[in-house]
Formats: structure tokens, sequence, C-alpha cells
């Protein structure tokens, strides 16, 4: 028998970068679980095949082709949603560059997509959740880098660190109305974002991955998705302001 509290049925989800990897495996299991899901994404490929993946899996998906960058585009995009129950910020770049040769533009463009591509989206959804008295959930996707830092993630790491504060400022200010604002930090996950050109590296990379977690294999989206499902279901009825980290149990200094 289905565990009822994990089903979405009649609810609906809004999922930013849902056209690949973690947003992707997000928007696929949400809908698995009952859920509407809306997916916005800058890449309208991808964005309309996690659609079609929906589709054949007997959900339901609605697109938004947008920047999350762009406030307007976030605001019209989750005020088309009749109601919001759950709202996935997922969207975020890589970058690495040392401190000593980061540029304002890198700072902007990161600080632009991972921490105001989540606030317009945490915004946006908690406001339409008021609007309707929705006891809604709201995910942000923070990263393990906020525990570490790390070469070259100043601005990566800073971006993420800003949406840890952002999650437990914004639990506080809309807990009183029933909405709950947690954030995801995953650790390595095998997803577009961490391939590298090179074959033999990537291998490299993910058997270092592999044996620094007890578990002895890298993460995967689906790892993710799961525990974004949790957070964003009433399984984590009483979790808020809190930070979920799927990371294979990798010690974090
Ligand atoms: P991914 O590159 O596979 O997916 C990111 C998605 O975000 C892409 O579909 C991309 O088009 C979209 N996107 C980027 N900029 C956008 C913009 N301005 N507007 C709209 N969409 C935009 O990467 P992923 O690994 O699935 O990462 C998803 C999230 O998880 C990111 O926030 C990332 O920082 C975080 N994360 C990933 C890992 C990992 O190891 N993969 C670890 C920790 C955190």
């Amino acid at each position: 028998m289905a565990v009822k509290a994990y089903d979405l049925t009649g609810r609906t989800a809004f999922v930013t970068g849902a056209a690949s990897g973690i947003g992707r495996a997000c928007a696929l299991l949400l809908a698995q679980a009952g859920a509407t899901v809306h997916g916005a994404d800058l890449d309208a490929r991808g964005l309309h095949e996690t659609a079609t993946l929906i589709k054949d899996q007997g959900g339901t998906a609605v697109v938004h082709h947008l920047d999350v960058t762009d406030r307007a585009q976030v605001r019209q995009a989750v005020e088309s949603c009749e109601r919001l129950d759950a709202m996935a910020a997922v969207a975020g770049i890589m970058h690495r560059s040392p401190v000593l040769e980061t540029r304002d533009e890198d700072l902007d463009r990161v600080l632009a997509v991972n921490f105001k591509g989540v606030l317009y989206a945490c915004q946006e959804a908690a406001r339409l959740m008021l609007a309707h008295d929705t006891r809604g959930s709201i995910v942000t996707m923070a990263s393990g880098a906020v525990d570490t830092g790390g070469p070259g993630l100043l601005c990566y790491g800073a971006a993420k660190a800003a949406v840890v504060q952002l999650t437990k400022t914004l639990a506080t200010e809309v807990g009183p109305h029933g909405i709950r604002v947690n954030a995801v930090a995953p650790g390595w996950i095998r997803t577009p974002m961490t391939d590298r050109d090179d074959p033999a590296a990537q291998h490299r990379t993910e058997a270092l991955m592999a044996r620094m977690s007890p578990l002895g294999r890298v993460g995967e989206a689906e790892d993710i998705a799961h525990a974004v499902l949790h957070l964003a279901s009433d399984a984590s009825a009483f979790t808020t302001g809190q930070i979920l980290r799927p990371n294979g149990g990798v010690a974090m200094p």
C-alpha cells in the first residue's frame, strides 16, 4: 500500500531547472507521486523532453521556457499556476575560479542564477501560497560546498550559503502561515553539471567520490529527487528551516 503522506495527487508542484539532472529527476518523481508539475528552464529542448517523459509515465506537465534571473518571467510563470503546493528551486550553474582570479562578472552571474534565481522562485511561490492560504512547501537547492569551501568554489559556495540563509530566514517568516521552507544540500551527484569531457578523468573522479562514501557509490539525481519529494510532501509536515544533506555519508570537515 502506498504511503499517503507521500501522495501528491491533486497538488501542483513547480520545478526550476527541470530540463536536466536533478531538476528533471525531481519533476519526474513529483509527477509520479501524483502532482501536476510545472517545469521551468532556459533549455527549451530539455524541458520538452522532461514534459514528454512525464506524459509517458501518465503524468501532467506544463512547461515554462524562462530565465530564472528574470523576476518578471518567474512571476508570470508561477502566477499561471492556479494554486501552488510545492516549489523546488533547483536551477543552477557551476563556476570555478581561484579567489585571486575571480572577476566581478563571474560573481555577478553566479549570484544572479544560483542565489537571485532561487530567491525569485521562493518569493513568487510564497506570495501565491499566502494569497490562496495554501500550507505549501518550498525546497531550495544548496550544496555540500556550504560546509567545506574548496579551491575555486568562492562564487558557487557564496551563492549556496546565501541560499541557506534565505531558506532559514523565509522559514521563520512564513512558518506562522503553515508554509515550510527547507534546503537540500547534495554531495557530488552524477549529472551533466559534473560531467567531464575526458572519460578517464570522469572515471577517476567517480571512483574517488565512491571511495569517500561509506556507501561505496556516487550519488544519482534520483537520490536527490527522493529527498525533495520528502520535503515537498506531508511526510515532512513538522520539518522547516532545515538543511537535508543527501551526500552518501561523505564526512565533511
Ligand atoms: P544540470 O546542469 O544538469 O541542471 C541545471 C539546470 O538548470 C539545467 O537544465 C539548466 O539549463 C538550468 N539553468 C541554468 N541556468 C538557468 C537559468 N538562468 N534559468 C533557468 N534555468 C537555468 O545540473 P544539476 O547537477 O542537476 O544541478 C541542479 C542543482 O543542484 C544546481 O542548483 C546545483 O548547484 C545543485 N547541486 C548539484 C550537485 C551535483 O553534484 N550535481 C551537487 C550539489 C548541488
